[in-house]
């Protein structure tokens, strides 16, 4: 099984890259984002409660998170693998899908971190706010604060991948082709 956590900074390009991963390697789309955005749409309590948190570019509560993708996990253990977009994002969440995983055998393969100059991911957003409809795409105020908070709470996960030996850094800057080239290289490796 390859189990792919796509890693980076919102607006790295972690979602336009997973699609081509998951073509290319046949795995199972698991991101946390969407997966909170159908909720909302859906007006769940869990969507409303969800909402407060990304309106303002703070992380959704750990639990909430990982409590969907065991649910995800328990739904589809006849796939060839996952690409794990958007989480973890917490070294409680990190911990958490090493224990689901390694519970299963089929642990994380690998973690590709997008890397990409800040300037980028914001300009990057905002265009992408033009078309997405997605309010935090809109506000340069609130793009600022999710960049703050992946330095803050999510960028130690490299460490922790790290120390597993499972941390690839990618040049997240280029043309979607030429970034796609480097994930493949790197992932026909592991
Ligand atoms: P994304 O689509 O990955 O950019 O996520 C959009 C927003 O959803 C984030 O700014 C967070 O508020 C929330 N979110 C997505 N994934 C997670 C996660 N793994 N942990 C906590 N919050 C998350």
């Amino acid at each position: 099984m390859l189990n792919l956590v796509l890693f980076g900074p919102p607006g790295a390009g972690k979602g336009t890259q997973a699609d081509f991963l998951i073509e290319k390697f046949e795995l199972t789309h698991l991101s946390t984002g969407d997966l909170l955005r159908s909720e909302i749409a859906a007006n769940t309590p869990l969507g409303l409660e969800a909402k407060k948190y990304m309106d303002k570019g703070e992380l959704v509560p750990d639990e909430v998170v990982i409590g969907m993708i065991g649910n995800k996990l328990e739904a589809n253990k006849e796939v060839k693998g996952f690409i794990f977009d958007g989480f973890p994002r917490t070294v409680a969440q990190a911990e958490a899908l090493d224990n689901l995983l390694n519970g299963n055998g089929m642990p994380v393969s690998g973690m590709l971190c997008l890397e990409v100059e800040k300037q980028e991911l914001i300009d990057r957003l905002l265009t992408r706010g033009k078309t997405s409809g997605r309010s935090d795409d809109q506000d340069e105020s609130i793009i600022e604060n999710r960049i703050q908070v992946y330095h803050e709470k999510t960028s130690p996960l490299k460490d922790y991948y790290l120390a597993q030996d499972k941390q690839y850094s990618i040049d997240g800057m280029g043309t979607i082709e030429e970034i796609a080239e480097r994930l493949s290289e790197t992932v026909n490796k592991l």
